[in-house]
């Protein structure tokens, strides 16, 4: 990172760790392909499967059960469909069930039609609505296939966690299946895909420390499996064809691996940056909304709202102070778009939010720094009553 610069995006991406890139510079001077049966392409085999355990063991899953993806988007659109076998027997999901406030990965419903897709509402604190899930599952008609729900672990603009065991619970219950996008999780938090009992769980390589264009959908089983995305060559036993993205999935198992050995620490450590962080917040601007204080977030994401201040402003502030963050969701355009996720908590998404995303290599000089910085923009607002 230049000296002069603080990143506080991690949500959006995480540098590349340095375990990754270790990783991956060695394994550019593997040769084979990983599906040869040669000396060199056992080799490369070796390599990939050691990156399956690796993350396998962050989702507490078996590594026969992960299929490496190009991200959490493409594992979305794997297993977002209305489309299954059950060994060898076709099976249809009548409709799916996206939480209101999922990346548009998921929320874009995958494979179904969109007349296919329900929103689940979410209460005023952010957390998904089981009572309405609930209204919703039991109107579902099992004539047109099984329900199928998608809740994420952990919002990526609020760090809100979900209770995705009580939402698997109601879908086991009305007979459907359950999609977690842990993409904000990993690496954050303690992640077991028996535990939160979740039929597939979607993991993404860049926002724990790996490099972009590598995820994961991690499975219960290998029973119940959705129609493959990619057919072709049969890679990753048919479920996702196309030689495997091999550099990428190695820097990938080597950042699972550090993320998972070292989350506790990271955790203690990023949590009370932020307590310090946001205590300066309030001290500097009293009326500083942080949203999601109340209820149970991530160590590492500060989503804040400061009256009269537009998002892009807000931004572009912190961005000539030396800070990196996000304003509400930024489109692939670089614009800034209303939060979604406000609007579905009941609140003005004119308002516009900011989010500081922490990261395993924050210092407390980044915070100390972020602190100076949004005194000085919160300082520079037009607030009623107070002379231009
Ligand atoms: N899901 C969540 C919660 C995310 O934050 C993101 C990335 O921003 C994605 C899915 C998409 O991940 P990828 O970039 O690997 O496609």
């Amino acid at each position: 990172m230049a000296l002069d610069r603080t990143y506080l995006d991690w949500n959006a991406t995480a540098p590349l760790c340095d375990e990754a890139r270790l990783a991956m510079m060695d394994a550019l001077s593997l040769p084979g392909n990983a599906s040869s049966v040669h000396k060199e392409g056992r080799a490369a085999r070796a390599a990939l499967e050691k990156a399956r355990r690796s993350v396998a063991s962050l989702a507490r899953a078996e590594p026969a059960h992960v299929i490496f993806t190009s991200g959490a988007t493409e594992a979305a659109n794997h297993v977002l469909t209305p489309d299954f076998r059950m060994g060898r027997a076709p099976l249809t999901i009548g409709a799916l069930y996206v939480s209101a406030i999922e990346h548009p990965a998921v929320r874009e419903g995958g494979r179904f039609a969109a007349d296919k897709v329900r929103e689940i509402p979410v209460t005023g604190s952010g957390i998904v609505d089981l009572a309405a899930l609930q209204a919703m599952l039991c109107a579902h008609d099992h004539e047109t296939g099984l329900p199928m729900v998608a809740v994420m672990l952990v919002n990526n603009e609020t760090g809100i966690v979900q209770p995705v065991a009580d939402v698997a619970k109601l879908a086991h219950a009305h007979g459907g299946l359950m999609v977690v996008d842990a993409v904000q999780a990993a690496g954050r938090l303690p992640l077991d895909i028996d535990a939160l009992d979740t039929d597939f769980l979607i993991l993404s390589s860049h926002k724990i420390g790996g490099p972009k264009g590598v995820g994961a959908l991690v499975t219960r089983g290998e029973v119940l499996m959705p129609k493959p995305l990619i057919r072709g060559g049969g890679q990753e036993k048919g479920h996702r064809s196309g030689t495997e993205n091999f550099f990428a999935i190695v820097g990938f198992g080597a950042a699972a691996q550090i993320a998972l050995e070292e989350l506790g620490e990271r955790s203690s450590r990023i949590s009370a940056l932020r307590a310090r962080l946001e205590a300066g917040m309030r001290a500097a601007a009293p009326d500083v909304i942080v949203h999601g204080s109340d209820v149970e977030r991530v160590a590492n994401t500060c989503f804040f709202t400061l009256p009269e201040l537009k998002s892009e402003t807000g931004q572009i502030g912190f961005d000539l102070e030396g800070i990196a963050l996000s304003a509400g969701s930024a489109c692939s355009s670089g614009r800034v778009g209303e939060s979604h996720v406000l609007t579905a908590m009941g609140r003005d998404p004119k308002l516009g939010g900011l989010r500081m995303s922490l990261g395993p290599t924050t210092t407390e000089a980044d915070i100390e720094r972020a602190i100076a910085a949004f005194a000085k923009v919160a300082g520079r607002r037009r607030l009623p009553g107070k002379a231009a």
